[in-house]
């Protein structure tokens, strides 16, 4: 038997249940991982909560962690039992002591990457990955707009952009996370509780105006997100957390600058083991180069990821955050 989290029902954090459960054993392309650190993401609570729709009920959570392979199904060459792995896509699962997925969705970690470290960037950071070397290949002397720059994503955006010279404004909503993101290195801040978000581009670039706006806020920044932008530039709207953005009138585009959009996704990305491959291997070089240090910020027992959740959605994280099975 193992213990791990699963939900019979959408909700609030109250519906999550911490159960015992018999492991599966991997079917053919499978793998089993015994996790020794889970990741805490924000499409967690999308699924806890309906917006993501779960493929059945009672259903297992999360998809990001790392651990040791206890368990090998037939035709995987790859991996062995006691390889050290991580993993950020796949099947709801993730909050469990040992939890079986596609052996295609796995990495080996390097010897230097340990395990909380691994789970606390994998999903952030080939997130990262992808928005700023792929979505939009940046350039160093570029100015970015990046929203909740002192959260999990944020952390790492803001020193990835650093590391390629490139100009990072980051919304947050208190002066500790304004400070925190600027050691992390950002370029400027900008407090939105406080300050206009718009007006403050304006000052900080000049007039110039962003040449790209990563929007992982949705819902309540969608609009200000454009105006934030160079014409003909690119709006990349990549989450949920205040809603989704719905019912867009494309012409705002034309209005706001002829602007390009688009919704991207880390799976719509990683979506063959050669490009997951290609995307880890830049994080882990990025990691091992100390350019990008992971913020471990907090620590919660497993069993306790409702509480963890409710802290992300109530914006008292910052960082990454930990479950420990
Ligand atoms: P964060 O640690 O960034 O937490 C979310 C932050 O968003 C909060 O700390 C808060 O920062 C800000 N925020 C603004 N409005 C709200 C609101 N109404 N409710 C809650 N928070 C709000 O989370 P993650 O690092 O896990 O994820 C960041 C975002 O990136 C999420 O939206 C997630 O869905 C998205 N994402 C998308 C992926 C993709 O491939 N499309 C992959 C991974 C993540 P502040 O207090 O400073 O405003």
């Amino acid at each position: 038997m193992a213990k791990r989290i699963q939900f019979s029902r959408t909700g609030g954090s109250e519906v999550l249940e911490w159960v015992d459960v018999t492991p599966a054993e991997p079917g053919p392309g499978e793998v089993r991982v015994a996790n020794r650190a889970v990741g805490l993401n924000f499409i967690d609570i999308y699924f806890r909560t309906g917006l993501y729709p779960a493929p059945s009920l009672p259903s297992g959570l999360g998809t990001e962690a790392a651990g040791v392979v206890d368990a090998v199904g037939e035709g995987v060459t790859r991996l062995e039992v006691g390889d050290r792995v991580a993993y950020a896509q796949g099947p709801l699962g993730a909050y469990a002591e040992r939890h079986t997925l596609p052996a295609a969705k796995v990495v080996k970690l390097p010897d230097s990457i340990d395990f909380e470290t691994a789970a606390a960037s994998m999903l952030k950071g080939l997130t990262v990955q992808y928005l700023m070397r792929q979505t939009h290949a940046l350039k160093g002397g570029e100015t970015i707009l990046w929203h909740a720059a002192a959260g999990g994503v944020g952390s790492i955006a803001c020193q990835w952009a650093r590391a390629l010279g490139v100009r990072l404004i980051g919304t947050v909503s208190s002066p500790e996370k304004a400070a925190l993101a600027e050691r992390n290195g950002a370029w400027a801040t900008i407090d939105y509780t406080r300050e206009d978000v718009v007006e403050r581009v304006r000052e900080l670039t000049g007039g110039e105006m962003c040449d790209v706006v990563y929007d992982s806020v949705g819902k309540d920044t969608w609009e200000t997100s454009l105006d934030c932008l160079k014409p003909r530039s690119l709006m990349v709207s990549f989450g949920n957390a205040s809603g989704p953005v719905e019912g867009v009138n494309l012409g705002i585009l034309n209005q706001k600058g002829s602007l390009f959009t688009t919704r991207p996704s880390l799976n719509g990305y990683a979506d063959t083991p050669e490009r997951l491959a290609m995307m880890a291997d830049d994080l882990f070089a990025m990691l091992e180069s100390g350019k990008v240090k992971v913020d471990v910020s907090h620590r919660y027992p497993l069993a306790e990821a409702g509480e963890a959740q409710d802290a992300l959605q109530g914006r008292r994280t910052t960082g990454s955050t930990i479950l420990v099975p």
